[in-house]
């Protein structure tokens, strides 16, 4: 797959499309992913579009810890005892949507991140 050339994820922040939100604040959205990998499977984004996670710098390492912290209260809120967290970088990391996004998975896991 190859880099999509919009940012769908922008989108669904500005509610241009639809999705199954399940936490927000006023940095992060997440929401459960179209094509599920998993029994759960959800997104975690910043607000902020960055692109992929090489825009990380001393500055904008609140908003990358934002993302584990937002992983921690999804799993409680949703009641997950364990899961796994996945960042796929840059088209040949496997990245396909251009916008900075923690999957959150668990249970059932199939293959094809
Ligand atoms: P990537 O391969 O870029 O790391 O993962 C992108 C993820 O976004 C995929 O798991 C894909 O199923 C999900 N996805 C792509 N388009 C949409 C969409 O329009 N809505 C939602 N909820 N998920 C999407």
């Amino acid at each position: 797959m190859t880099f999509l050339d919009t940012d769908i994820f922008a989108q669904i922040i500005a509610g241009d499309i639809p999705c199954n939100k399940v936490y927000e604040t006023d940095t992060i959205l997440a929401f459960h992913d179209i094509a599920p990998k998993a029994k759960t499977h959800i997104m975690i984004i910043p607000k902020e579009n960055l692109v992929t996670a090489k825009e990380v710098t001393p500055d904008n390492t609140a908003l990358f810890g934002e993302l584990f912290l937002a992983a921690k209260e999804i799993a409680i809120q949703e009641n997950l005892e364990g899961y796994k967290l996945h960042m796929n970088v840059d088209e040949e990391g496997g990245q396909v949507v251009p916008h900075v996004h923690l999957h959150l998975l668990s249970g059932d896991f199939k293959t094809g991140l």
